[in-house]
């Protein structure tokens, strides 16, 4: 059973009620966030409300709360909760806003590089973060059963999207580059944009140039920067994560210490 914070009320929810993509998901389809804490403080919430009542507009999805309401429970759901780093999720649905939380427990050994595999699926919608998962659910577990850590979500002509859960930047000759379009605007993606140190470019990277690639990583609000050094068991680079990769994981941890 998972506590939950639903329409501002505690309840117990079966975990498999709240599994996103899974047939046991016992909701109308809605949108979410997913976000850390980090010390019993969220780290980057702002962002991801004003990412959640943007895309309730956008999809017209009635949320009966303000925005200071739901902060306000996020912070209660936060602070009952024991561990200090947690990950922290809010779904909206109709007639149904449920935050609940459980603790991070990053496995800090992805830190020295995970491997990835790539899958032909596109998002339906790929700039709203929906409860729609499916196709992402199917996609990790693919790479899950692989022993890999992501799947890369490759399009119909052969260029990636993003990860299942993920955004992929790659670097080539000192520049950071992303896709611009068709991705879910992840917040850790915003925030290397806008402040990274390196020069940043949008563009497309096909699948048969993952060789061609100086260094590969995925982003997440969870997790934040995590090097790639394998796509479909094929080394990335030197095989190791590259300066930049490792300067901008460094980096992000300072931003979210600072920022909370
Ligand atoms: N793309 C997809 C499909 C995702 O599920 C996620 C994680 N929520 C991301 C990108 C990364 O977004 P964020 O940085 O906001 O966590």
């Amino acid at each position: 059973m998972i506590k939950a914070l639903i329409n501002g009320d505690w309840e117990n929810v079966p975990e498999a009620h709240l599994q996103l993509g899974a047939d046991t998901f016992a909701y109308k389809p809605g949108l979410y966030e997913t976000f850390r804490t980090l010390n019993h403080k969220s780290v980057f919430l702002e962002p991801h409300l004003d990412r959640l009542i943007q895309s309730a507009d956008r999809i017209g999805l009635t949320i009966p709360f303000t925005q200071t309401e739901i902060f306000e429970m996020v912070k209660t759901v936060i602070s009952d909760f024991p561990d200090p780093d947690q990950r922290t999720r809010i779904l909206a649905m109709p007639n149904n806003l449920i935050i609940y939380t459980s603790a991070l427990e990053l496995d800090n050994s992805i830190y020295s590089g995970i491997a990835a595999i790539t899958v032909h699926a596109n998002r339906e919608t790929p700039d709203v973060k929906t409860t729609n998962y499916k196709v992402c659910l199917k996609a990790w577990r693919k790479a899950n059963d692989m022993g890999c850590f992501e799947s890369i979500l490759i399009d119909g002509n052969g260029v990636v999207l993003e990860g299942s859960r993920s955004n992929v930047f790659w670097v080539k000759d000192g520049i950071l580059m992303t896709r611009q379009k068709n991705v879910l605007p992840g917040i850790t993606r915003q925030t290397l944009i806008s402040r990274s140190p390196f020069p940043v470019s949008f563009g497309l990277l096909n699948q048969s140039n993952f060789s061609d690639v100086d260094e590969l990583f995925i982003t997440n609000s969870g997790s934040g920067v995590i090097p790639v050094i394998k796509v479909d068991f094929m080394e990335i680079g030197t095989g190791e994560p590259g300066p930049i990769t490792k300067q901008l994981l460094l980096l992000y941890n300072q931003w979210i210490h600072d920022g909370c």
